[in-house]
């Protein structure tokens, strides 16, 4: 089955939606409904007959139970920045989009703690504390945007999250509306928990387990000082490489991030950071800690990277430079608009020590496919973000840019790594689940879902590919085989 179009959508129920939620909470014009039809992950599209926005737990719970009644499924939606297709309706009319459940609930400085609802955009819990010297730590280059309850699913990271791990190291409890509309209450407020880790299940489970609609998360302090420098090089290689020496010199900096010539080029014309735009390759390692040892730490990490092969080091040099470098890093991907008409953005993983070999690879299936790939990625963790240029009017570009994704990702697991470091599988990468799944794994992950979602009614078709099974999606059109 395509998506959407579902017989069941009858005027009475949509009626019952508007007196739950209020008629501006309910979308069902067409040309509405076009704007919901992508996230990121723009090579497969497909509008939901129908768009739910609930305002409180309590609604949200009263529209599940009404699609329960009808056994209707349904698919939620953050702010629809996701990367792999997981906000895509497939085999689900209704989308709920919980962009009007964005309040602050509740902050507990003295113990690091807040409480938010699921549409909180990640940037604005920073901003909620940041006069008091707290953040939070997940930061996706998204964060102006994506909320809480998209990095609840898909396990969101970051630049920094080589120093201080991804949103399952910082959500201490969720409340769960699950499918049937009963409210669950999942982990706590308490740091020390004890039982299966339930809330653990949840995080990375990208929405196939009903909608969370608040979470406490775990604050950190602001480190006292940040030293944020720039070192150039003159091939990707060489800066792969240097990655390894900083981590195998026992430093741990917040963040380690990569560019590579392509992108340097697009950012520069972008937002003028002063990239030098002949460089093969810039990385950004910021450092935090206490100030005392900064400037220590500053000049160990410059000889280390002009030894490693940089040719040259630029420090930030106040609090300006450094949001600079940040916000043109941060907006790398929307620079590369400027590139071509359409882009895939890949998220695969391999250990840190084969970068140097998995950009080589990708430069080759660049040349295979014949299409441009740039390279904007978290180094640190082995993270790679190869972004593949197309225009999705030629279907042979659109058929050659997925080709080259997997081909990517398939030389990413089998140089030991993994398929998703945070942009989760979605729709976009199912069919490769058993590349690190044994059929066996893949059961018991979908027991696991029944758990939560018995009847496979949250956004249905996504993440545990079903033996057998043949998704289809709207234009341009894919099968894939499961
Ligand atoms: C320019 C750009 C840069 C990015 N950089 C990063 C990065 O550095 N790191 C990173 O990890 N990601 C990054 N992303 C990907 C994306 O921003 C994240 O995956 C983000 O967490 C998605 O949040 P969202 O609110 O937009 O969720 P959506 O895209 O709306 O949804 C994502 C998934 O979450 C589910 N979902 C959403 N809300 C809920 C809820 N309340 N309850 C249950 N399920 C829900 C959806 O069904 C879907 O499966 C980037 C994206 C863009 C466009």
């Amino acid at each position: 089955m395509a998506t959407g179009s579902h017989q069941s959508l009858d005027f009475r129920l949509i009626a019952k939606l508007r007196e739950i939620v209020g008629n501006d909470g309910v979308t069902s014009r067409a040309t509405e409904l076009k704007v919901y039809e992508c996230d990121g992950w723009t090579v497969e599209k497909a509008a939901p007959d129908l768009l739910v926005r609930p305002r409180t737990t309590d609604e949200v719970s009263s529209v599940l139970k009404l699609l329960h009644q009808r056994g209707l499924a349904f698919v939620p939606r953050g702010a629809g920045t996701g990367l792999s297709g997981g906000c895509l309706p497939l085999k689900s009319p209704v989308m709920i989009c919980t962009s009007r459940m964005n309040r602050v609930l509740a902050i507990d400085l003295a113990n690091r703690r807040i409480e938010v609802e699921s549409g909180v955009v990640n940037l604005h819990v920073t901003n909620a504390v940041k006069a008091n010297r707290y953040f939070y730590a997940p930061d996706p280059s998204s964060q102006v945007a994506c909320t809480i309850g998209g990095n609840i699913a898909e396990n969101s990271g970051g630049p920094h999250t080589l120093k201080y791990g991804v949103t399952t190291n910082h959500v201490l409890g969720v409340e769960l509306v699950l499918p049937d509309g009963q409210v669950a209450q999942l982990g706590s407020a308490v740091e020390d928990q004890c039982g299966y880790d339930l809330v653990g299940a949840l995080v990375g489970a990208e929405g196939t387990a009903g909608i969370v609609t608040r979470a406490i998360l775990r604050l950190m302090r602001e480190p006292d000082a940040h030293r944020t420098l720039l070192a150039v090089f003159d091939d990707v290689d060489t800066a792969t490489r240097a990655v390894s020496a900083i981590i195998a010199a026992g430093i741990i900096p917040g963040a380690i991030e990569m560019m590579d010539q392509m992108i340097i080029r697009a950012v520069e014309a972008a937002f003028h950071a002063g990239f030098p735009e002949d460089a093969g390759a810039v990385l950004i390692v910021e450092l935090d800690g206490i100030s005392a040892a900064m400037d220590e730490q500053g000049e160990r990490l410059s000889e280390l990277m002009i030894g490693a092969g940089a040719r040259a080091i630029r420090m930030a040099r106040n609090e300006d430079e450094r949001a600079a470098l940040w916000k043109a890093r941060k907006r790398a991907f929307g620079a590369v608009g400027r590139l071509a008409p359409n882009y895939a953005t890949q998220d695969g993983v391999v250990p840190r020590t084969r970068l140097p070999d998995i950009l080589r690879e990708i430069s080759a299936i660049s040349r295979r496919y014949q299409l441009r790939i740039g390279n904007v990625f978290h180094a640190g963790d082995g993270n790679i973000h190869p972004i593949v240029l197309y225009d999705e009017r030629d279907p042979s570009e659109v058929r050659r840019a997925i080709d080259a994704g997997r081909d990517i990702l398939k030389r990413c697991v089998e140089m030991g790594g993994s398929l998703t470091g945070e942009h989760g599988i979605g729709v976009e990468k199912i069919a490769e689940m058993p590349l690190i799944f044994s059929p066996d794994d893949l059961m018991v992950m979908a027991e696991l879902r029944r758990v939560f979602d018995p009847e496979e009614r949250s956004n249905p078709s996504k993440v545990i590919p079903t033996p057998g099974a043949c998704v289809e999606v709207a234009t341009p059109r894919r099968q894939a085989p499961l």
